[in-house]
């Protein structure tokens, strides 16, 4: 995991509300507790107290906040596994107070306005990037942004119609959704399928070289995504990523 990591330090953060945002897939909010910072695209780290049940992955899991630094409420998403702490997440009563360490991660976006971010999100991979698009438009950030996001189906899309709304109100975002097993969908499709690839890229970049690629997915999507990239010609030093271990 990534460099500038704080010193951990305990905050208790309470459950708000459940909302689904995809198939199989929630998020959770919670009360956002006094002094907690983080910069959009970091994760932290989130421990259930006396769950209902445990196992032998333990009480606690690293998600990427998925809510913007403006906002004063934390919002965490993920795929419902059948895992102890997803049954336990899913069924302690709001109000339920979790641990929550301090945010963490160097998955930020760069500086440097004239340099392009280009992201490319697998699936639940999207949270970073949500966190860091609805800050850059909050903000008013001059970076030209592009989100390049796949997904099975839209039914399996998080944030899907925040994502094209964001499209709307900042004139330097471009969002480009893709759908791998449109076949398996009940709703109607109009835009780009198949996994990201360099065509892909090219259809909706003026060159691959120049800026700089965030990646976030399970890891066989991040090392996927890598290789296309270097294999265009993309160089190592402008790429980043963060890989969802777990998945
Ligand atoms: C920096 C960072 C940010 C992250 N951000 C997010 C985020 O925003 N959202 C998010 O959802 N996750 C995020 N993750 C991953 C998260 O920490 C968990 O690892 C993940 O959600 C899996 O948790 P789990 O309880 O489902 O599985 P665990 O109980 O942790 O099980 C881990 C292992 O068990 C196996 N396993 C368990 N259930 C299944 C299943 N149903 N099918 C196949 N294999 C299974 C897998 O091999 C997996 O490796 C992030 C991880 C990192 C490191």
């Amino acid at each position: 995991m990534a460099a500038q990591e704080t010193p951990l330090a305990g905050y208790r953060a309470k459950l708000l509300s459940r909302v689904e945002v995809a198939d199989g897939t929630t998020a959770f909010h919670f009360e956002r507790p006094a002094g907690f910072d983080f910069k959009a695209g970091q994760s932290a780290d989130l421990t259930l107290q006396s769950p209902p049940e445990t196992d032998g992955e333990g009480n606690t899991r690293t998600f990427s906040i998925a809510s913007a630094p403006f906002e004063n409420k934390l919002v965490f998403a993920t795929r419902m596994r059948d895992t102890a702490f997803k049954r336990s997440l899913k069924a302690v009563p709001l109000g339920t107070e979790v641990k929550m360490d301090s945010a963490m991660g160097s998955f930020t976006l760069h500086k440097n306005p004239s340099k392009q971010a280009v992201f490319l999100a697998g699936g639940i991979g999207i949270t970073p990037f949500f966190s860091i698009l609805r800050q850059a438009d909050h903000d008013r950030m001059p970076h030209k942004l592009y989100l390049f996001y796949s997904n099975r189906r839209p039914e399996d899309a998080p944030f899907l119609d925040d994502l094209r709304n964001l499209e709307r109100t900042n004139p330097h975002f471009r969002f480009v959704a893709t759908m791998t097993e449109m076949p398996r969908s009940q709703k109607p499709w109009g835009g780009e399928t198949g996994t990201i690839d360099k065509g892909m890229l090219l259809r909706h970049l003026s060159s691959l070289e120049g800026p700089v690629y965030y990646i976030a997915g399970p890891p066989a999507m991040v090392t996927g995504m890598r290789a296309m990239l270097v294999a265009s010609g993309v160089d190592e030093d402008d790429i980043r990523a963060e890989d969802f271990a777990g998945y």
